[in-house]
């Protein structure tokens, strides 16, 4: 199966924070593969825009070395990669005074669709919006891409919302959560709202529980300054795992359309439950395996940042009531794994008696490693014998349901990259949406900040702290297994 791609209208994208590592990593080799599939027009510009001092040829020797160093080989093509170089240029512009800002206006085109990434410090956002507006560049329909961390807490992302707004509409402001640039995730509300199989039982009746789980294998090494002042609770949970969860729990939206889609969400977060402190583990990392604590790692001997968190939610709506959803997150853990999995409750009777092969079935989808989604279903044992029950994977693993094409999926900041510029919010978090969200977590982080204690440590390799197994034990469940 060939995809098909349709290219994108001309544009002038400006990546501030273009010597940074994000940019080089995954913006601009994300950039490179949507112009190797044909994706770009040949008017599509990009501007890279940071204090360095360097030139256009300068940049772009840069951002080849990048691209070849973070481009699978089989994706390298020089005749292309010269092509994408050609359409790069740089400027020295710095975010908190005048340098380069009436350069940069001047270059911009006034007829293409026209972007501003900041892929910078979250202290330079309102610098920026505000340079923006006062060079004139905040021209009716253009587009600037926030990135996370968007605010510490309620108070902060009401005020970044709030100086963002002076100089841009809502419609121009696309915060990116690349949690929902990934293809399963849009492919969940495929399976969800393009059949009619799963949406009937997809309520509290037929779904025992939900896990959603995102697991590191990395320790917060070389960003232990940044990561002790978040936590996992602010800098996985807040965003990336709410977003999860909403689309797991949102109604049907009334079509597939930015505000439809956000509106349904902002009613899940809203319909949050405060989380009851015995409904909630935190973890620190200890050393082990040659490797260091969390402790080393950031820097404070005495740091209370929980590495880890695990908790239970409840959505109190007519549709979920009494179905926990299950969330964890951690760093230093057996393998890096994110994914999805809705158990559904056993049949009311077994026409088999007592069958040990005889499971719940479940619908798990896999964001990291391998994404796909899988049916697990009972059936019976093949050969003779009797009737034996086992359980078995209807998969959906992408690359053998549709062809080796489909396996060459578009990395997430490719996917919200272009869909800026085709001004497509419907996988951006409105700002309101991020508010509701600081809401339900500021007391979770208040209520362990004022207690002071340290978080559970656990052993580095493993699937996480003691009490975050027996959250689930006690309510007679499991946590799926961490595994690669
Ligand atoms: P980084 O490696 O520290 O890069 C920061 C960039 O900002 C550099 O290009 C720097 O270049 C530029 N910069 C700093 N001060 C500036 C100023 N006053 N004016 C203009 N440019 C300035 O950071 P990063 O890892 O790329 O992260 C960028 C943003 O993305 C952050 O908000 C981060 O939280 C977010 N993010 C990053 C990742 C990731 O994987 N890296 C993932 C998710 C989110 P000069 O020093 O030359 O000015």
């Amino acid at each position: 199966m060939v995809s098909r791609v349709i290219p994108v209208d001309p544009f002038d994208l400006v990546i501030f924070g273009a010597t940074g590592d994000l940019a080089r990593r995954k913006i601009l080799p994300g950039l490179y593969r949507r112009d190797l599939a044909g994706q770009l027009p040949d008017e599509a510009r990009i501007l890279g825009a940071a204090r360095s001092e360097l030139s256009d040829g300068a940049w772009r020797n840069e951002i080849r070395a990048a691209i070849e160093e973070h481009v699978p080989a089989d994706r390298q093509d020089g005749a292309a990669l010269d092509r994408f170089l050609a359409r790069l240029g740089y400027l020295q512009v710095d975010a908190t005074g005048e340098a380069g800002w009436q350069a940069l206006a001047d270059r911009v085109r006034p007829d293409v669709v026209q972007a501003y990434y900041f892929s910078v410090g979250p202290s330079l956002f309102g610098a920026l919006a505000e340079r923006l507006h006062r060079h004139g560049m905040n021209r009716e329909d253009c587009r600037i891409v926030v990135e996370k961390p968007f605010g510490h807490d309620l108070a902060s992302a009401k005020a970044l919302n709030a100086t963002l707004a002076a100089h841009f509409e809502e419609h121009q402001i696309y915060r990116i959560d690349h949690y929902l640039g990934k293809e399963t995730v849009q492919n969940l509300m495929a399976v969800r709202f393009g059949n009619m199989l799963f949406e009937p039982l997809w309520n509290a009746q037929y779904v025992d529980h939900i896990q959603i789980t995102v697991a590191e294998t990395v320790g917060v090494a070389g960003r232990g300054g940044y990561y002790d002042r978040s936590g996992a609770m602010r800098d996985m949970v807040q965003n990336h795992m709410m977003q999860l969860l909403c689309l797991i729990a949102m109604e049907p939206p009334y079509a597939f359309e930015p505000d439809a889609v956000r509106d349904e969400k902002l009613k899940v977060i809203r319909a949050l439950d405060p989380v009851a402190p015995g409904d909630i583990v935190r973890g620190q990392y200890a050393a082990g395996n040659g490797q260091a604590s969390y402790l080393d790692d950031a820097e404070n001997p005495d740091s209370r940042t929980e590495s880890y968190v695990a908790l239970k939610a409840h959505v109190s709506s007519w549709r979920w009531k009494g179905t926990p959803f299950y969330l964890r997150t951690g760093k230093r853990l057996r393998a890096r794994t994110s994914e999805i999995a809705i158990t559904f409750k056993d049949p009311p009777h077994s026409i088999f008696g007592e069958q040990e092969g005889q499971k719940s079935n479940a619908l798990v989808i896999r964001l990291q490693p391998n994404e796909g989604i899988k049916l697990k279903v009972t059936i019976k044992e093949p050969g003779p014998g009797g009737m034996r029950l086992i359980e078995v994977p209807l998969d959906m693993s992408f690359a053998e349901a549709l062809g080796p094409e489909a396996a060459d999926i578009p990395d997430a900041y490719e996917r919200l990259v272009m869909d800026v510029i085709r001004g497509n919010q419907t996988l951006f978090m409105r700002g309101d949406e991020v508010e509701a969200a600081w809401a339900w977590t500021d007391p979770i982080v208040a209520a362990w900040e004022a207690k002071g204690d340290r978080p559970q440590p656990y052993d580095p390799g493993s699937s996480g702290p003691e009490d975050a197994l027996m959250l689930m034990h006690r309510d007679g469940r499991r946590w799926r297994e961490v595994r690669p």
